[in-house]
Formats: structure tokens, C-alpha cells, sequence
């Protein structure tokens, strides 16, 4: 049976926020079991807290932002991506500021932040969202869904008419190792024709050629350039993973997307919580035969 994990100790990561520009140190704290992941704003005297949680996502737009009338917790999924990976339980992820930091656009400082104080395991049974039935979700030619699979799989298409990327897809079973090497260090991108817009609205104020792959008409501006040709599907594979964890538990199925950004990933998760018939609360090695469960190591 797979225990639940926190962190070993407190660690942080210092950045400023993409969006907002403001600087934020964000401390990862260790949580007791069964508490799930939590945001909470260490500077405001009440400490309010927030839980992960998909009913509690409160805009999608070029990020995935967390509210509650207390208060809100920007560009949560790079962050919640590394927790993902490396299975995390249960968490409190302290914050100074409204928005988590960027720093270099991709997941690793927050998977390398983990990693160096490392994780320990609690007294109490790990709990997965064991996809039994298929949950499909579309809007316009933008397609999510998710169908029964031993482990968590990810198989994203994305397709953007500029020369620099165009359509490319990953397919990938996701474990701590493969995405410590093939998806955390992806960076986040962005279109420089849009950024003159996106500053008018107070937004992507902390992006720059050092935190994000900028993009103009027909290629990347970067002097350093790409780390990987599909870079670009690469990071939406990791902001996808972010965004899963929502669901407030470690999802077990095969999750498809085409063309789904922020918002489609919220209403696939909103669905597959709706469809109770769809999916079961397990614990791996109590529910499952032994075969699957070896099959599944990485799943620890
Ligand atoms: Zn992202």
C-alpha cells in the first residue's frame, strides 16, 4: 500500500510573479495526513488559507488563478505541477504575495526546492481518483478527456499557426523521473505582439527573455533559444499536470487534450468530479491486484 508523503522540512523559492510583476517568496511547509494542499498568506494577520481545489479556481486567463473573498493565489500550476510529479499529499504552500513566482518560467526550481529537503511518508493510506468510466469534455474544437489507465498518462496536442511551433504532441506515462528530465524544465511562452495588450491589463508585468520564450512573428527571440524544438507542448504537458491536481487527489487514467488551456483543463476536472459513476476513490495495493501494482512502483 502507498502512504501519503509530505516534506521533510520547510523550504523556499523567491521569484516575482509573471503577471503581476510583485515580488513573492513562497515556503513550502510540511502538512499532517489527509490535510490535501493548501495556499495560505503568511503576511495577512488572519493567515486565511486556501484549499487546492477545482470548485475554487477563479479565472483561467493566461493562468490558473485561485480565489476565495480573503483573498488569491496567481499562476498556480507550475508550482502545483512539481506536487503532481512527485506525488505530495498534503502541503502548505506559504506565500507573501499574490502570485506565485515565476522565476525561470518552468517547473524545476519548485521540483528542485522538494527534492532538496525531500519527502517522508505518514500513517495514512495514499487515496486515488481511479478513472473507472470515460469523462469527455469539448468546446468548439478544443477537446479534454480522460479514459481508465494503470498509472497517469498524458497524451497533449497543441497546434498554433506560427512558423516556431506549429502542431506537435507529447505522449508520456508520467513519473518523477520523466518529468524531471522531459517536462519540468519547460518553459512557459508567450506571443511578443500580445505583450503591449496584456501590460495595459496588468498583466505578464514580470515577464521577460529570462523567465519566458518570447515569441515574435516568425521565431523565438530567445538568444539562447529553445531547449527542445517542442518545447512549447512540453510546458503545456506540465501546466496540464498542474491543473490536475484540482481534483484534490492523484488521478490514475489516461488524460487526451487538444488545443485545452487552462479553462479546459478546470471544466474536465469539474466534469470528472461531477461523474460520480465515472470514477472511485481507491487505495493503491488494497484495490488493485498485485500485477497492476508492481506495474506501478513509480506510482510511489
Ligand atoms: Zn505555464
Amino acid at each position: 500500500m502507498f502512504l501519503q508523503k509530505t516534506i521533510r522540512s520547510r523550504v523556499q523559492v523567491q521569484g516575482v510573479g509573471l503577471h503581476s510583476g510583485k515580488p513573492c517568496t513562497l515556503t513550502f511547509v510540511p502538512a499532517p495526513p489527509n490535510t490535501g494542499v493548501y495556499f495560505v498568506r503568511g503576511d495577512i494577520k488572519e493567515r486565511p488559507s486556501l484549499k487546492v481545489f477545482a470548485e475554487l479556481v477563479s479565472a483561467t486567463g493566461y493562468a490558473t488563478t485561485l480565489g476565495s473573498d480573503l483573498f488569491s493565489v496567481a499562476t498556480v500550476e507550475h508550482c502545483l505541477s512539481a506536487l503532481s510529479a512527485l506525488r505530495v499529499d498534503n502541503l502548505y504552500i506559504e506565500l507573501d504575495g499574490p502570485e506565485i513566482p515565476i522565476v525561470d518560467g518552468s517547473a524545476l526550481p519548485f521540483l528542485a526546492a522538494i527534492q532538496k529537503v525531500g519527502l517522508v511518508e505518514q500513517e495514512q493510506p495514499r487515496k486515488y481518483c481511479y478513472v473507472t468510466q470515460p469523462v469527455y469534455f469539448s468546446e468548439g474544437e478544443k477537446q479534454a478527456y480522460v479514459v481508465p489507465y494503470h498509472g497517469l498518462r498524458l497524451t497533449v496536442t497543441i497546434d498554433f499557426p506560427h512558423p516556431a511551433i506549429g502542431r506537435q504532441k507529447l505522449d508520456l506515462d508520467i513519473n518523477e523521473n520523466n518529468f524531471k528530465k522531459e517536462i519540468a524544465p519547460a518553459r512557459t511562452f508567450g506571443f511578443l505582439k500580445d505583450v503591449e495588450a496584456l501590460q495595459a491589463r496588468g498583466l505578464a508585468l514580470g515577464g521577460s527573455l529570462e523567465n519566458a520564450i518570447v515569441l515574435d512573428d516568425e521565431k523565438v527571440v530567445n538568444p539562447k533559444g529553445l531547449q527542445w524544438d517542442d518545447e512549447f507542448v512540453r510546458h503545456k504537458t506540465l501546466d496540464a499536470l498542474g491543473d490536475l491536481v484540482t481534483l484534490g487527489m492523484p488521478l490514475m487514467g489516461h488524460v487526451v487534450l487538444y488545443k485545452a488551456g487552462h479553462d479546459v483543463m478546470n471544466k474536465l476536472v469539474r466534469k470528472i468530479l461531477d461523474s460520480k459513476d465515472c470514477f472511485k476513490h481507491i487505495e493503491l495495493g488494497a484495490d488493485l491486484t498485485e500485477e497492476t501494482r508492481l506495474r506501478n512502483t513509480s506510482w510511489n
